[in-house]
């Protein structure tokens, strides 16, 4: 690998084992309250936007100590949107990145973006709590995105990072099952 691809894998481990320390710290239990920990923990509070821009799912705005969440998004949306600006807060309070000549400047942004959705990621589906599932035979999709209260598309992306994909099914089994459960 380069030396630009090695320094974003580490930088994204690294924004993950932020989030992991979060979760341990507070003894963060799934599903996860995210906004609960804004409020409680960062200090940040949760507005629900109806006027933002319909491309835009959140905004970070550290001299309001807030996060501008899209009233229109799905909750599942909103949940991961809120996380990824969470990990904005932790991640980016200083120009760290921007001082750093390993990355250009114009693939800055694109990579404080992709630290924010590791950290997301962990922050809302931690490592040992999808093992622990897959290993219990929860093994297909909706019910993870349940368990997470995740869309499936964020389940998918987080088991294929932890290659575990081969682990579940993309569907429940049997039409409309309540369980959707297999081992
Ligand atoms: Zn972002």
């Amino acid at each position: 690998m380069d030396r630009i691809g090695d320094y974003r894998q580490y930088r994204l481990r690294l924004a993950r084992a932020v989030a992991r320390r979060l979760v341990l710290e507070h003894r963060l239990s799934v599903p996860i309250d995210v906004e609960a920990f804004c409020k409680n923990v960062a200090g940040l509070e949760i507005y629900f936007d109806p006027g933002i821009d319909d491309r835009v799912s959140a905004v970070l705005r550290r001299d309001l100590r807030a996060v501008l969440v899209n009233a229109s998004k799905a909750r599942v949306h909103q949940r991961f949107s809120i996380a990824h600006e969470l990990g904005h807060w932790y991640l980016h309070s200083d120009s760290s990145v921007a001082n750093e000549r390993t990355v250009p400047l114009a693939a800055i942004n694109e990579l404080l973006d992709a630290e924010a959705n590791a950290f997301a990621a962990e922050f809302l589906m931690p490592a040992a709590a999808v093992h622990e599932f897959v290993r219990a035979g929860v093994a297909d999709l909706p019910a993870l995105a349940v368990r997470f209260e995740v869309s499936q598309e964020a389940v998918w992306y987080r088991l294929k990072e932890l290659r575990l994909a081969h682990r579940v099914r993309p569907r429940a089994i049997g039409n409309g099952s309540p369980r959707g459960v297999v081992t």
